[in-house]
């Protein structure tokens, strides 16, 4: 991640600045507040804004006149019964803005995450920069054989080098080819391309920004489905910087959804049938599951 001293200097002079507020504060996210997460080569993740905490939570659930907190135990006792219970609005009570950088092709996955208010950089008012994401020779693999949605061998030697190679080669020439056609030049009789033109020819693994603004229970959606192994590596990996901010921020609630979604399982009508035949005993096959081969083979994944 590249930061320009001047981005530096005012990420520090907003740390150096604190507000009285009547507000409840979360201790965890105050250390986090502006400061900047790196993530891939070039991007980042930073927390711009929050409201809420724990007792918040509770003070939603409890619709309550104080600030909601009886004792540490109950709050944790209540958020994870609200959990539990998939009893969510509480949750929507706490928001979180991020400033994020990121390739474009992750913000294609993440954008589909439909709840969230974003402000995305402009490309029509403003040049891109020359960044592009180039991934780690351990990030470059082969497909799977066995996941059509993802990767598998790890590319070595001369292949692994050829394919670094054609990545820079194509983003520095379409880069190139933007600069030269945004650029006028009244000697030659040359206007420069609009850049909300030029821009079209830079390739999907540019980097743009964006504010993205979303409230808790939305949140832990968007981190169950892409913190998890299933996720690409590209926005796995911005998903566990913020699953380390939230737990920074709201702790119980973090916990009850590392417990109750994250590492939870959910298991169809069926599978827990033969879950209940097998604790009895009886030796189930994929024949006599009555599951389909795939659910079977995710079956015995999961469960042996
Ligand atoms: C591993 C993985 C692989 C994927 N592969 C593909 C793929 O191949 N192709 C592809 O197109 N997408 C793919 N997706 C994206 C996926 O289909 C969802 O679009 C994405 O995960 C956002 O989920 P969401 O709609 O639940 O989230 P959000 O948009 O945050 O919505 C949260 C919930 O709000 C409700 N909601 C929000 N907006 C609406 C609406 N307009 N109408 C009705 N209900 C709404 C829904 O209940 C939704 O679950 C993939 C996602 C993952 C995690």
């Amino acid at each position: 991640m590249s930061l320009t001293p001047d981005q530096l200097a005012e990420i520090d002079a907003q740390r150096a600045s604190s507000q009285t507020t009547l507000r409840s504060t979360s201790e965890g996210m105050e250390a986090r507040l502006y400061k900047a997460h790196p993530v891939l080569d070039h991007g980042l993740i930073r927390v711009i804004d929050y409201m809420g905490d724990d007792a918040a939570i509770c003070q939603a659930a409890r619709v309550s006149y104080g600030r909601g907190t009886k004792a540490v135990s109950d709050d944790r006792g209540l958020i994870r019964y609200l959990m539990r219970h998939w009893h969510s609005t509480p949750f929507e009570m706490c928001e979180v803005k991020f400033h994020v950088k990121l390739p474009i092709f992750v913000a294609r996955q993440w954008i589909r995450h439909r709840t969230a208010n974003v402000n995305e950089y402009s490309a029509r008012y403003s040049v891109m920069d020359r960044e592009f994401y180039i991934p780690a020779p351990e990030h470059l693999a082969a497909q799977s054989t066995v996941n059509n949605q993802g990767r598998g061998q790890v590319l070595e030697g001369a292949e692994a080098a050829r394919v670094l190679d054609l990545l820079r080669e194509d983003a520095m020439r379409a880069y190139d080819h933007y600069e030269d056609m945004l650029t006028p030049d009244a000697e030659a009789g040359k206007l420069g391309l609009a850049r909300e033109l030029a821009r079209m020819n830079l390739p999907a693994n540019v980097y743009t920004q964006w504010y993205w603004k979303i409230d808790l229970h939305n949140l832990f959606h968007f981190l169950r489905l892409r913190a998890d192994v299933h996720a690409q590596y590209e926005i796995r990996i911005y998903a566990q910087i913020m699953c380390d901010i939230v737990k920074d921020w709201v702790p119980q609630a973090y916990a009850a959804f590392e417990d109750y979604r994250l590492g939870a399982v959910s298991v169809s009508a069926t599978a827990k049938e033969v879950l209940k035949r097998r604790l009895a005993g009886e030796v189930v096959t994929a024949e006599t599951s009555g599951m389909s081969k795939g659910e079977w083979r995710e079956f015995v994944e999961e469960w042996g």
